[in-house]
């Protein structure tokens, strides 16, 4: 009989020699054996040298072949932490990504006095396209009075959204509206999107994990990738936002300058930007 450790260092051998990307398949092969055991980080650290239990063997070759087959993680075991909680990730949902909390900074940064939970008028946020619903929960927690609106144009990815902000307790707090990019509503404080900004003729260049099994409809924009970000700033305009409001936006890794183009030809000022980890200009905050 082997050891857990073995069977996952093998397990992890294996994902690399499949394809998996060389520096993520350790990793991988230890969150997977983790959730199949039910231990967390602690547990599987001081009990990694013993013998695997009876069932493990078979669960786990089972989840390997899924991986193998490059489903990523997120949707195998069915989660992904972003901003410190744990949301529920399927297929119908891009899975949250930690470049993606620079949203909910810029978006602290931006109304840094506006989150005691007794206050009365707290910020209005609209995210749109909110997928898994990572951004509106995670607004909802940070601005415990603000009123939120959250939209999508996939049901399926609403559903999931509206079962997140259940887990997270703030489902009394955010609107769910099946919609095309922005609702007919009053004007916010605060806009929030991760828009779809990968242009079509880039899928081939995609991992397989991208491509194979995140939603087309949460990935891709048209050719140039920058049709969601026209649509904002020609339909998120004045009317959309209250004075001093801001509309925050995720960028593709190359789309600084055309989107900064694009903001100033319908006359959005850029405010700031912010790179991720890897220097990518990832996060744009402009005011109207
Ligand atoms: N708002 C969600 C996120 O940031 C989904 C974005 C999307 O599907 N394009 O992860």
């Amino acid at each position: 009989m082997a050891t857990v450790a073995a069977t996952v260092a093998a397990a992890g051998e294996r994902l690399a020699a499949g394809g998996v990307p060389s520096d993520e398949a350790p990793g991988d092969a230890e969150v997977l054996a983790r959730h199949v055991l039910g231990w967390d980080l602690t547990r599987y650290v001081l009990s990694r040298r013993e013998e695997a239990p009876p069932a493990f063997a078979s669960r786990y070759d089972a989840l390997i072949a899924r991986r193998l087959a490059r489903e990523p993680v997120s949707q195998i075991v069915g989660v992904r932490e972003f901003w410190g909680l744990e949301f529920e990730v399927t297929r119908d949902v891009l899975t949250p990504r930690p470049e993606t909390e620079l949203i909910v900074e810029e978006a602290i940064a931006a109304f840094p006095d506006r989150r005691p939970p007794d206050l009365v008028a707290g910020v209005s946020i609209v995210d749109v396209g909110t997928g898994s619903g990572c951004l509106a929960i995670a607004l909802a927690t940070e601005f415990p009075s603000a009123e939120i609106i959250a939209t999508d144009i996939s049901e399926a990815a609403l559903a999931v959204a509206q079962r997140n902000a259940r887990r997270h307790g703030v489902n009394n707090r955010i609107a769910f509206v099946h919609c095309d990019l922005l609702p007919s509503m009053p004007a916010v404080d605060l806009i929030v999107s991760n828009p779809p900004y990968i242009p079509r003729c880039d899928a081939a260049s995609l991992a397989p994990e991208v491509r194979d099994f995140e939603p087309d409809v949460a990935l891709f924009a048209d050719e140039d990738g920058l049709h969601f970000y026209r649509r904002l700033f020609e339909e998120g305009g004045r009317n959309q936002l209250r004075p001093g409001g801001r509309l925050i936006v995720e960028l593709g890794y190359d789309q600084r300058g055309r989107v900064a183009d694009l903001a100033a030809r319908y006359r959005w000022r850029v405010l700031k930007v912010r790179e991720d980890v890897q220097g990518i200009p990832r996060v744009m905050v402009l005011a109207c």
